[in-house]
């Protein structure tokens, strides 16, 4: 039930970005205050940055698509997949995927534990 709700706010819950760091709110909705109560989340409710941002070093901008860009797959905002999509020059990478696609297998593409 708790998991059907948060998936329901992560689909219809507004992104924005609060001091630096990925939020997502009610927009005022009572739909989704009343989901955001039952939750016990905060409106605005801050989010991690890794999974719910842009890979790319200071971008803090909602993911809208997995893309490899040279070497490594990374999940890019509309902004950064257009330039992935035109072979653009790929801007430095934030850590945590850098790190994660470390571990990916070059015969496979699947991550490794
Ligand atoms: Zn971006």
């Amino acid at each position: 039930m708790e998991e059907a709700l948060r998936d329901m706010v992560y689909q219809f819950g507004y992104r924005g970005v609060v001091d630096g760091k990925p939020v997502i709110s009610t927009g005022g909705l009572s739909t989704l205050e009343s989901a955001f109560e039952a939750l016990g989340w905060d409106d605005p409710y801050v989010l991690s940055e890794e999974g719910n941002t842009c890979e790319i070093k200071g971008c803090m901008n909602e993911i809208s698509s997995g893309q490899r860009w040279g070497k490594y797959y990374l999940r890019l905002c509309s902004k950064h997949g257009s330039m992935a999509w035109k072979n653009k020059r790929r801007p430095p990478v934030k850590e945590y995927a850098i790190e994660r696609e470390l571990k990916r297998d070059k015969t496979t593409g699947f991550l490794n534990q």
